[in-house]
Formats: structure tokens, sequence, C-alpha cells
């Protein structure tokens, strides 16, 4: 039997990096083997999903390379793929299950519900329901009263194998009989996921453990329905570096926020990729996602929590800049350079883009290199000492007597500087404030190759004084 797995977000947020986990393992299961990926959005909470959710949800998924084959963009033949689209078809399934007498319309008013639940949690009782509108009598019904439809859960235990948790017991005397359509006529999450992974053909349901609780909810469905139960994988939490679940307050670890930042697809994917120590792929090994699917197995994944780590993703964001190529590099960040000079723009990015973790980073990089700053306040004081005009008619001199400045001249040249007296910084920091007009950045034989010798020469004019 072919895979298939499912990403179902709600598209209520941005997607982040806790999401992304879900996504890329997903993703990686169904590609591992010849198996589908589907994309599916659970938007049926109406007042909290947007299609700007929706499209941004898409649009990052698509960013990272997670693309799947069946959609609501791309459509597939188990859709719509969207559950707003699909709420005629749960009702068809709950008039089955109330038709078998597997489910019942219950008239219970939130009041009642509210003090059932309030005197069970005094008793030390789990709050859920009673079961009074089990066997109510048509002449009971109270007239023109809204109804919700419950499943009616029978006592025994649920068991499943999950792929990460290992063996699994529930008692079903704990769950209660539970809403599967709220009185709007709407599908409730459990319901609508069951039938939809059942009718899409999911194999195996691959999502945060956060959703453990309601695996045995929907094995009961999945069987009462008459429907095979899929194989179940639930991840470990990510948590924030202040320990708490990754969520919508961490707005800096939304996929949109790394992306504006100018991180590469594939340092996200890494920084994912690793959480939790995945034993696929040692510590900092660097993976095109290619390589992931082939190296992917979900063998002793780790059940512990892990922490996202911003100084792993940096690591990351580095690793991907030194493996792509220059000229894509180029070409992400010429937006920032229009007027530049593409040969040494290009330059400049293959010598300094393996120091940047993000675009954004590499922009600082080279924007002094690219644009003839001014100097800073501290670049000037420097500038402003009394030995720094020899020092730099000096080497304004040995630049002129070289046919190109290359890494290796520009070292001798800068080694020739030092004088008796002059402190290996006091030579270089009037250097770098002259080229750069900054005291900090890239490595200065590098600056000066890059720049280049008609460019370093033009640069030190104006503190020459000839
Ligand atoms: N819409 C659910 C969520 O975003 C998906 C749960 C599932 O994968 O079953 O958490």
């Amino acid at each position: 039997m072919a895979v298939r797995t499912r990403f179902a977000p709600s598209p209520t947020g941005l997607l982040h990096v806790g999401s992304v986990r879900t996504a890329l393992f997903n993703f990686l299961f169904a590609r591992r083997s010849v198996g589908g990926f589907i994309l599916r959005m659970e938007d049926t909470d109406r007042k909290r999903s947007t299609p700007e959710f929706e499209e941004a949800i898409m649009e990052d998924l698509a960013w990272l390379g997670l693309c799947w084959d069946e959609g609501p963009d791309t459509g597939g033949d188990r859709g719509p793929y969207r559950q707003s689209e699909r709420l005629s078809v749960y009702l068809e399934y709950a008039a089955r299950l109330l038709k078998a007498g597997r489910a019942y319309r219950c008239y219970c008013t939130v009041e009642r519900l509210e003090a059932l639940r309030r005197s069970q949690l005094e008793q030390g009782l789990p709050p859920r329901y009673d079961g009074r509108c089990r066997n109510l009598r048509p002449d009971a019904v109270p007239e023109g009263a809204s109804h919700v439809v419950r499943f009616m859960v029978e006592d025994g235990k649920v068991e499943f194998e999950d792929m990460v948790f290992g063996p699994m017991r529930f008692d079903a005397r704990d769950i209660g009989d539970f809403i599967i359509v709220g009185s709007d006529r709407i599908a409730t999450y459990n319901f609508a996921a069951v039938v939809d992974d059942a009718l899409m053909g999911v194999t195996h349901v691959i999502r945060g453990e956060d959703h453990l609780p309601n695996t045995p909810r929907q094995i009961l469905l999945f069987r009462a329905l008459g429907f095979g139960v899929p194989g179940f994988m639930h991840l470990p939490l990510v948590l924030s570096e202040d320990r708490t679940p990754l969520g919508k307050r961490h707005a800096g670890l939304s996929i949109r926020a790394l992306r504006e930042e100018g991180y590469l697809p594939d340092a996200v994917l890494n920084a994912v990729a690793h959480l939790g120590g995945y034993p696929g792929w040692s510590g900092e090994e660097f993976l095109s996602l290619d390589e992931m699917v082939r190296r992917f197995s979900v063998k002793r994944l780790s059940r512990s929590p892990s922490v996202f780590d911003v100084n792993a993703l940096k690591r990351m964001g580095r690793a991907a800049m030194e493996r792509a190529s220059a000229e894509a590099v180029t070409g992400l960040v010429s937006r920032y350079f229009r007027d530049a000079d593409r040969a040494r723009l290009e330059r400049a990015v293959r010598e300094v883009k393996g120091e940047a973790s993000t675009l954004e980073e590499l922009r600082s990089f080279l924007a002094p290199l690219l644009e003839e700053p001014e100097p800073t306040e501290k670049a000037r004081e420097v500038l402003a000492r009394p030995y720094v005009p020899g020092l730099l008619r000096a080497l304004r001199d040995a630049v002129e007597g070289v046919e190109e400045l290359d890494g290796e001249n520009s070292r001798k040249i800068m080694k020739g500087l030092k004088r008796p007296g002059l402190k290996d910084r006091e030579v270089f920091m009037p250097v770098r404030a002259a080229v750069t007009g900054s005291l900090q950045g890239v490595e200065l034989n590098k600056v000066l190759a890059i720049l280049g010798k008609e460019e370093v020469l033009r640069r030190l004019e104006r503190f020459t004084g000839t």
C-alpha cells in the first residue's frame, strides 16, 4: 500500500518552526517511499481562519521546498482540501452514525453542562458528559431547542502503537460521549479530521505530541465508521528558549520572520531537522532536502521535548550560505545593491558569504565594500590621530606599486606598514576606517582584494591629502 501523509494546518496564524517540523516529517515520510504528501487546510474555525494566513502558509511551505502533491491550490482526486468546503461530507457521515445508533442528538444547555462540569471537578472526577441525552424519548425533546451530535463512547480500552511514544493505552470511560457536530452544524476537529484522513486515504498521521489525547477518540471514530485505522506518529514538543511550547507568542520564530531576516530556506530546514538530535544525521551535518529524504528513518526518534536553539539556526545559516553558489547568493542580494558593479558584487559575495548567517547580515558586510560609506564617529577619531596621514600615504604608495590587489599581496602590503612603536591594531584600524568607514567588518585583506586597486586608491585620496 502506498504511503500517504498529510500536513493539516489551521490557517489561524503563521507557520512557525514547530509546525514546520511536522510538515517536514510528513514530507520526508512520504518521499522516502513513493508516497503522496497532502496539504489540508483545517479552516472550520471561521472566526479565526483567514485567507491571508492560508496564503502565507502555502507560500512559506513552498519557499522551504516542502511541496505537496494534493492541496487546496493544486487539487487532487480526493478533494476538496479545505475543510470549510467539506462540511456537507461531515454531516453525511454524522447521519450514518446517528442512523446506526452510534451517535445521538444532545439538547443539553450550556448552563447544564457547565454545572455538571463544576460538580464533577468538585468531586475530584474528570469532567465528562454524563450521557443524559443518550436515550432521550422523542416526546422528551425540548421544543425548538438547538442540539449537538455526540458520539457514543462504549466502555473498553483503546490501544495503539505510536511510532515515537510506543504502546499507548487509554480507558474509554475517561473520554465520555464527545461532540462531533456542533449546534452550528459544523463538525468538530476530531470528527472532520477522521472523515478526511479516511476519505483522503491517509496511511500515517504525523503530528505534534499535543494531539496525543485526541488519538483514542479518533480511533473510536475510525472504527465506528468502518474505516481502517492509520498509523500514528506523534512528534515531541518543540520549546522555545524560554521553555514554553512554540506558538504565536514567538513571532520571531515564524517562517515569515526568518525569511524577512534573510535566512536561506535550507538553513531553516536544517535547524528544524536537527531538533531533538535527530539520529538520521549527526549533530552539525548540513543536508539538502534530497539528502534528508535519502537518510530519513523514523527509528530512535527521541521522546523528550527539544528546545529550538537560535545559535544553531545561525550556524545553519552560515552553512547554508557557504554551500550556496556565489552566483545564486549574488542574485538574492543584488536587489540591495542595484547600482553596484556586478563583478565586484559577485567577488565580494564569494569572499564573505560564509561569514554571514542571513542575507541581511551579508548586506551589512557588503555595504561598505560596494558603496563608500561616511566614516562612523569612532572611525573618525581613529583617522584623526597624527600618524595616520603618513601611514595611509605609505599604503597608497604600496598599492600603486602592484598591478592588482589580491589576498596575497594585500597581506604583504599590510605587513610592510608595520612600524616600531605602533601596535598591530594601530596599523590595521586606520586602514580599515579609511577604506570602509568603520572599525569592524570583514577581514582586512579580503576587503582590499574585493575593492581592488583603483577603488582603494580612490577611497584613500580623501585621507592622504594629496
Ligand atoms: N489542524 C490541526 C493543527 O493545526 C491538525 C491536527 C492534525 O494533524 O490532526 O494542530
